[in-house]
């Protein structure tokens, strides 16, 4: 196992930009968790499978193939060799995907892929689950928040910038409904680990805090 810095926290809180800019100021591996739930989510709605209808969802995960490629400086993230990146940040995703996640053989099944890819390189992974569930023993434990309205804010701009139109109102009402169901699932549900360092990012800048985490990591490995 390689060095492992855990970023967990609801939707919107800042942890994929700032994952990626650390990844790449420290030379780890970013993964982003959410896409893969993401893309499981995408692979049944497009085979219509519903979130009750068990075997379709085992033999769907039997020959699911998710898998991330750096592409300049984006990563991309690939759904059976189909590159879905755009795909999984639909508004049809979002309004499934806790649903999809909170299903026992899905939750282990990422985590097991979760494992595999951080086997032997070091990275930096941000979900949910990571420092409570997936790598209770990472080297470094982050849990980033912010309130609703700024993450509803970060996601809205984010998705102007990906062209995806969305009205303000409505993504408001989907990150609470997600922080809602994922953090009162049964299985490993969104919480800070005991260890975690807590952020709370709500009135700080991206510079800020990625110079925060980064400190944090340096400590630990010196
Ligand atoms: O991070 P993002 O908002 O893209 O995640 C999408 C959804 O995937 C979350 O709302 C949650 O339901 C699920 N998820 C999860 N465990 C993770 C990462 C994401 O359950 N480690």
């Amino acid at each position: 196992m390689g060095f492992v810095v855990a970023v967990d926290g609801p939707a919107g809180s800042g942890k994929g930009t700032i994952t990626k800019r650390i990844a790449e100021e420290m030379k780890l591996t970013s993964i982003d968790t959410g896409a893969m739930y993401r893309s499981v989510t995408l692979a049944m709605l497009e085979k219509n499978i519903k979130v009750e209808e068990l075997d379709k969802i085992k033999n769907l995960l039997d020959q699911i193939k998710i898998e991330f490629k750096k592409s300049g400086n984006e990563q991309k993230i690939y759904l059976n060799d189909k590159d879905v990146s755009i795909e999984i940040r639909s508004k049809e995703v979002n309004e499934n995907v806790s649903q999809v996640s909170a299903i026992d053989i899905v939750r282990s099944k990422m985590v097991e892929l979760q494992r595999i890819i951080a086997q032997n390189i070091d990275v930096i992974m941000e979900g949910r689950d990571i420092g409570t569930n997936v790598f209770p023993n990472a080297d470094v434990k982050i849990y980033l928040d912010a309130t609703p309205e700024e993450r509803a804010r970060r996601r809205f701009k984010q998705n102007e910038e990906n062209g995806i139109n969305i009205p303000f109102e409505e993504i408001l009402e989907n990150v609470k409904q997600r922080d809602f169901i994922d953090s009162t699932r049964k299985n490993a549900p969104l919480k800070k680990a005991e260890d975690a360092i807590y952020i709370d990012s709500s009135n700080m800048t991206i510079e800020e805090v990625v110079n925060e985490i980064k400190q944090i990591i340096i400590q630990k490995k010196q």
